[in-house]
């Protein structure tokens, strides 16, 4: 893995001034093409269909960025029910699905174990860490069956994606292959490498993960998140001089929970 050109072809699509915004989570990711994966949500994005949302939609979507900011995640939740009905679009039920996950993270992130006296608290975070995890589930594997109510040949690549993904964070690696070999057939080169990338990340198979990683930082195929799973594949693998370096890289373009955790893990790492 080379580090140093990594870097520098993200610093070349930050300054090329392409920036897609995402119709369903509202963040705005650096691109080299008309198309790319949302750097927050992981949503497959176009360019054109991130200009046409409006309305009643475009209002929700702005509320689910804020309101994830401040962390108030039932409100989040609730204007992806609102964007789900005024849209129908699936994407808004995968959406739901990972908020609630980070629910349940930031629930199970109030467990204080210094605190004595405090076990029935600590109890209480326990019950609502589950409770949104398995809502959380719910609301992946309802965006999967949504999306799949389409006939399978007019089953566009926006679609398989979602199915793709949404296995991914089911942590279901049958589905997730299942969907993979269907992108595959798609001959979309960036949608296909993004998700080899992904499973072989969730199989254990980091040197393979990193290789597709690689694979999507270059000019001619770019992706923002590769910046992510090539850091956590280096971790992995400890190649942790690398991993450093790509990290502090992958943080200035991406700012999700997992990549702050990431870059976390790996600065301190060797200490407990
Ligand atoms: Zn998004």
């Amino acid at each position: 893995m080379n580090v140093k050109n990594a870097a520098l072809v993200a610093s070349y699509a930050a300054s090329s001034g392409m920036l897609i915004k995402c119709p369903y989570c509202g963040a705005k990711t650096i691109s080299l093409s008309d198309h790319c994966v949302c750097s927050w949500c992981e949503a497959l994005i176009h360019k054109k269909i991130s200009e046409t949302s409006s309305g009643a939609l475009s209002q929700a979507v702005s509320a689910i960025g804020q309101s994830y900011s401040s962390k108030d995640y039932n409100a989040a939740v609730s204007s992806c029910d609102s964007a789900y009905a005024a849209s129908k679009s699936a994407w808004f039920l995968y959406l739901k699905g990972i908020i609630l996950l980070s629910a349940s993270n930031n629930e199970t992130s109030l467990i204080s174990y210094d605190k004595p006296g405090f076990m029935e608290e600590n109890a209480a975070h326990r019950a609502a860490a589950s409770k949104l995890y398995a809502d959380s589930r719910l609301s992946l594997y309802k965006a999967i069956s949504e999306a799949g109510k389409v006939s399978a040949d007019s089953k566009a690549l926006d679609t398989t994606f979602l199915q793709f993904i949404a296995s991914f964070k089911l942590k279901d690696k049958a589905g997730a292959k299942h969907y993979l070999n269907e992108l595959s057939e798609m001959g979309n080169t960036l949608a296909s490498s993004y998700a080899k990338m992904l499973l072989f990340n969730l199989n254990g198979l980091y040197e393979e993960s990193l290789m597709h990683a690689e694979s999507l930082l270059t000019k001619k195929s770019f992706s923002v998140g590769a910046l992510y799973y090539a850091s956590l594949a280096l971790f992995k693998l400890r190649k942790i001089p690398d991993a450093k370096a790509l990290v502090g890289e992958a943080i200035k373009y991406i700012s999700t929970p997992s990549a702050l955790a990431l870059h976390d893990d790996i600065m301190s790492f060797g200490k407990i």
